[in-house]
């Protein structure tokens, strides 16, 4: 801040030596510092005014105004517009175009409202307003189809929708009966359908406020606050949906009505009020009520220098001569006089102003009645600039942007009618918030136009919602369709365990070999080797009584070896594991080592399993039907290495499992949401007819991943999955995994974001040719967009990479189909994991059971909504089984050695 506070008024050095004036200048002038403490008082109350438990005492009442969206200029069609105002009902028509609003087509009309329907009845009221638009559109146009209206209805009102609220009270002169208390919305609306007119549909309520600020869009920068410096004062602004906690929104910004006139009645201006601003506030019809309005207000301006005008001349320091008693009647100055009087250089305004009044003015008293109106006036252009600031600094902090550029729309005729209080508001601002650009713009018949405005923004969110709507319907699962999967699932299970129905059985539940969870007493150190999705890992584990240690390393498995011969990709892992040998010094040792391959595998003891199918972006050829650690040993032999022990080949499931079951011995299932998706988990001996043998438990993997390829869950899947399924290396393969996992979301989120650009729901229909490129929207893509409310700004990023100019609604939006996707994903998963429970849970013959799952996988453990999804959906399908889930550290790779560990253990079988 500047050290010395400037005064933000002209000051005639001529007039300095008159103490009596200064001093008056003094209390009138209100220091830097203070509009900066009076800008943190606002924000405060501003949130005072929002919060749920705060709204009801807060000064600043902050009223959700349920206007989401402002216009983009892809507006179109007729909009309608009724205005209720002091005595007079304003009809408007407004044609848009869907040209950027460049040129729409205004008609209007406008009636009187005669007195008595004023203090009338309120059908008559309603009445008369329905018969005057029937006027205007007899008048105007023959109407087609449907015709939605605007309805400016400037009174307080408790509105809980954009098109319902209900009047609190009449002010402004009106005192119709029968009003307060309903929805006048409803009223309307009924009177409308009384005159029979063409389908007129009340979409919107709103405030006169509001409507200001929708006209200041201009190109690529919104207009988001608007400021009405009239008779009274108020200001809106486009706040975050989720912080408005009087409001059920929360996705989204919601327009709110500030009604900041009365900021200060707890006391916050009190010390800068002068004697003047307390005599005009005892003089007004609501004393100790809109403290801030009566310093702002053009009602007030007047009676401000009137009231210095009455102490000065007491003093004998104005008119000496005069018979002042004329300054005694309330309203004798205007505020447009005042005006006057300091747009004019000289000082021949002034004395016309007095001598209208009766005052003998001199030309000294003249300069000094144009300098105590400039100060009254330069006052309110600084507190008008420390509330701006307020709103401004909030939007900027709650949006977490470092810099803010807005449009703010101003009404009222101190903007309009003068230029200085323009200048000092603008430099006020950039002082006060040197973070925010704010471009003040004047608007033109702002409730009226803007009001047309609204409702026609208010019209195309609500179609583009049912639209949107309808294209992820296909995406959202009822209960129902998720107790349906549990069943089928449950049902694939059995058919899988079953020696005669495995062979057709989705779900193909892969006996391991793995026949009890660790328990503590294994000792060594081993290899372990993690092949199976995105990375290639070697470690060393070395399990003694202080716990487990490890140390690896990541390899990269190039995709021309992904999918290349067998001989080439066991050549590149032992290539791998001798690498890693050697930076860890076990050159010279053999050490046992566990495999951990996630790809289904017949497993036919615990160090020989043959590959069944590639999965996940792998088709490596001569390897299906194969023993995997067979092919493993060639390449060690080819490679003339003989220090490998392979004892052990594990699923990663069974992995998870395993290494969570060293810290928790209730773990018994595994669970890997990641690259795939796919389970395992403890099951009685005698269920499992794969194998001899009724005694125990032996872990099975049942590659759920592929539960639903014999069309079990065709009627789940949506046009999205099929174009997914359709571009991958294994169509009709995977049909659960492609639901839920890491390598498929980003990609249905893709098709779905290419269905809405097309549908022109997104980025205003313009072609994006980036999208159309696969894998070009990462899952990881999900966690970011779904993050929190603050996220935005890393959402704009992401889509500019993709060369996309998204508006803050196609952001809102990304965020909705992210989230529906990933939503549907927690949800399938827990359906799938709901039958395996209830499986153990039913084989054990408990009525209760509790268990752990543990887990691995980056879509799980990053997500920000998946594992909460995940187990509030479990919870609710399996209700008798407590499940805790436990995310595996290493999980993989640690397991692997626990599985070779407990192989090796002297007292094993
Ligand atoms: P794998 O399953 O291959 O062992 P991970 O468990 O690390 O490997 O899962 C990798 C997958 O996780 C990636 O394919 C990617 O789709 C997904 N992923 C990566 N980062 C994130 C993230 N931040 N949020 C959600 N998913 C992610
Ligand atoms: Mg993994």
């Amino acid at each position: 801040l500047p050290q010395a506070s400037p005064a933000f008024h002209f000051s005639s050095p001529g007039l300095i030596h008159c103490p009596q004036i200064q001093q008056v200048l003094r209390a009138l002038t209100i220091p830097l510092e203070r509009l900066q403490i009076m800008k943190v008082h606002m924000m405060q109350a501003m949130r005072r005014g929002l919060c749920r438990h705060t709204h009801a005492e807060a000064t600043v009442q902050m009223l959700p105004t349920y206007i989401c969206s402002t216009p983009d200029g892809t507006e179109k069609g007729v909009f309608l517009v009724v205005e209720l105002c002091q005595n007079q009902i304003r009809t408007l028509m407004v044609t848009l175009f869907g040209d950027g609003n460049l040129s729409p087509q205004v008609v209007y009309k406008v009636f009187e409202l005669p007195d008595d329907i004023m203090h009338g009845e309120g059908e008559v009221l309603f009445d008369f307003i329905a018969q005057c638009l029937s006027q205007f559109l007899g008048d105007t146009s023959s109407c087609q189809g449907r015709l939605p209206l605007g309805f400016v209805f400037p009174f307080s009102c408790k509105q809980t929708k954009l098109d319902k609220a209900e009047l609190v009270s009449w002010s402004k002169g009106f005192s119709c009966s029968d009003v307060e208390g309903k929805d006048v919305v409803q009223l309307l609306q009924l009177a409308i359908n009384k005159q029979e007119l063409c389908q007129v549909d009340v979409v919107a309520l709103m405030n006169d406020t509001v409507g200001t600020m929708m006209t200041c869009s201009t190109e690529g920068r919104p207009c988001e606050i608007a400021l009405v410096a009239d008779r009274g004062s108020n200001c809106c602004f486009m706040a975050e949906a989720h912080l408005v906690e009087t409001a059920e929104e929360t996705s989204g910004r919601m327009c709110i009505n500030t009604e900041w006139g009365c900021f200060g009645d707890d006391g916050m201006l009190n010390d800068i009020m002068t004697p003047y601003d307390e005599s005009v506030d005892d003089e007004s019809s609501n004393p100790g009520l809109k403290r801030f309005e009566k310093l702002v207000g053009t009602l007030y301006l007047g009676e401000i220098v009137r009231h210095v005008l009455i102490t000065l001349a007491a003093q004998k320091v104005l008119f000496p001569k005069s018979n002042v008693a004329v300054l005694k009647e309330k309203g004798v100055l205007q505020t447009q006089q005042v005006l006057d009087i300091i747009n004019n250089e000289g000082t021949a305004v002034a004395m016309r102003v007095l001598e209208a009044l009766g005052l003998a003015a001199n030309e000294r008293d003249c300069s000094r009645v144009q300098q105590i109106c400039r100060a009254v006036v330069s006052r309110a252009a600084t507190l008008y600039a420390a509330g701006l600031a307020a709103v401004l600094s909030y939007m900027c902090q709650t949006r977490d942007m470092d810099q803010l550029l807005v449009n703010v729309g101003v009404d009222g005729e101190l903007f309009h009618g003068h230029t200085r209080f323009k200048e000092i508001l603008q430099s006020v601002i950039k002082l006060l918030t040197p973070e925010c650009a704010a471009t003040l713009l004047p608007s033109t018949d702002g409730s009226g136009w803007g009001a047309a405005m609204v409702t026609a923004a208010a019209v195309r969110l609500e179609a583009q919602r049912r639209e949107v709507d309808e294209v992820l319907a296909p995406l959202r699962l009822s209960r129902a369709d998720l107790e349906h999967v549990q069943t089928l699932m449950r049902l694939e299970m059995e058919l899988g365990l079953d020696q005669e129905t495995n062979p057709t059985a989705s779900v193909r539940m892969l006996p391991t070999y793995v026949c009890g969870t660790p328990d503590g007493t294994e000792r060594g150190e081993f290899l372990a080797l993690d092949l199976g999705g995105t990375n290639f890992r070697v470690l060393v584990v070395r399990v003694s009584e202080e716990g487990i240690c490890m140390a690896s390393e990541i390899y990269v498995i190039p995709t021309a070896i992904m999918q290349g011969t067998g001989e080439q990709l066991f050549d590149h892992i032992m290539d791998c594991i001798i690498d890693f040998q050697l930076k860890q010094n076990l050159t010279n040792q053999i050490l046992p080592l566990g495999f951990t391959f996630s790809f289904p595998c017949k497993q036919v003891g615990l160090d020989k399993a043959l590959l069944l199918t590639w999965t996940k972006g792998f088709s490596v050829s001569g390897c299906v039907g194969q023993d995997v650690v067979q092919l493993l040993r060639d390449a060690a032999q080819r490679k003339n290495h003989t220090g490998l022990k392979v004892v052990a080949l594990v699923n990663d499931t069974v992995g998870t499992m395993m290494s969570c079951g060293y810290d928790d011995p209730k773990c018994e299932i595994g669970l890997i949401v990641g690259t795939g998706t796919n389970a395992c988990y403890m099951e009685e001996m005698q269920n499992v007819g794969t194998v001899e043998g009724d005694q125990g438990r032996m872990c099975i993997n049942m590659e759920w991943g592929a539960f639903g390829d014999n069309g079990c869950l065709d009627h789940i899947f949506t046009s999205f999955d099929r174009m997914v399924d359709d571009n991958t290396i294994n169509p009709g393969k995977q049909r659960f995994e492609k639901l839920i996992s890491g390598m498929y979301l980003g990609e249905i989120v893709r098709h779905i974001l290419l269905v809405m650009v097309d549908r022109q729901l997104l980025f205003k229909g313009n072609p994006c040719p980036k999208l159309q490129t696969k894998d070009i929207f990462q899952t990881k893509f999900l966690s970011t967009i779904e993050l929190n409310e603050l996220a935005l700004r890393q959402i704009r990023t992401i889509l500019q990479d993709l060369e996309l100019n998204a508006s803050f609604e196609d952001s809102v939006l990304m965020r909705v189909v992210c989230q529906t996707v990933s939503l549907r994903a927690a949800q399938l998963c827990a359906a799938g994991m709901a039958a395996v429970v209830e499986k153990m849970r039913e084989s054990r013959g408990l009525d209760h059971l509790s268990v752990t799952v543990g887990v691995d996988g980056t879509l799980y453990k990053l997500h920000p909504n998946f594992s909460h999804s995940l187990q509030e959906t479990l919870q609710d399908l399996a209700p008798n089984c407590t499940v805790t889930f436990l995310p595996s550290e290493d999980g993989s790779g640690k397991g692997a050695a626990l599985v070779a560990a407990v192989a090796c253990r002297p007292t094993s079988p």
